[in-house]
């Protein structure tokens, strides 16, 4: 059975998650579980001079809290992540593993001081979540402007992609969901 566990790490909005589990249910075709049972040490994370969590300790605290779980794992959260070499993040994944982690701080239109559009808003949060998923079945980076995989650095970007796997990208994951899970 294919099986997607959705990870709350607070400080997350819970209703967020509740409003991406069907969409990734069905952009997936996957079962998925949300487990509240963990409390995952974020303050390991926080980098006080960048004030911005680091994304990549977090995929470390997943993968010591489920170290053997046979599919897949995305950690929430809304702070704002950053890996070294870059100045924020959306999220991040270990490429053809386990672990994902997606953040909502940068998706909110209240951020650019604009009024809030909730609607755009899960949409943002749907793309970058089935983007960060599609790294852990070994996606790369796609060129396709329509496909979620195409990188995107601001939340324009985000926007103008599409919210699926282009045909190319989209057969390489089914072919993980037959095979691995
Ligand atoms: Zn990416
Ligand atoms: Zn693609």
């Amino acid at each position: 059975m294919s099986s997607l566990l959705l990870v709350p790490i607070p400080p997350v909005e819970i209703e967020h998650i509740l409003l991406l589990r069907p969409a990734l249910q069905s952009t997936l075709n996957i079962e998925t579980a949300i487990d509240e049972s963990i409390h995952l040490d974020i303050a390991a994370a926080f980098d006080a001079y960048r004030n911005q969590y680091n994304s990549s300790v977090l995929l470390t605290s997943l993968q010591e809290h489920f170290p053997h779980y046979n599919g897949k794992i995305l950690g929430i959260s809304k702070v704002d992540f950053f890996v070294p070499v870059l100045t924020y993040v959306f999220g991040e994944a270990q490429l053809n593993g386990t672990y994902a982690v997606v953040s909502t701080y940068r998706l909110s239109d209240t951020l650019y001081g604009l009024p809030e559009n909730t609607q755009r808003f899960i949409e943002r949060f749907r793309k970058e979540a089935v983007h960060e998923l599609g790294h852990t079945f070994g996606l790369y980076h796609c060129l396709d402007y329509d496909c979620v995989m195409h990188s995107s650095t601001t939340v324009e970007d985000i926007d103008i992609k599409g919210d699926n796997f282009c045909p190319a990208c989209g057969k390489i994951v089914k072919r993980h969901l037959h095979a691995r899970l």
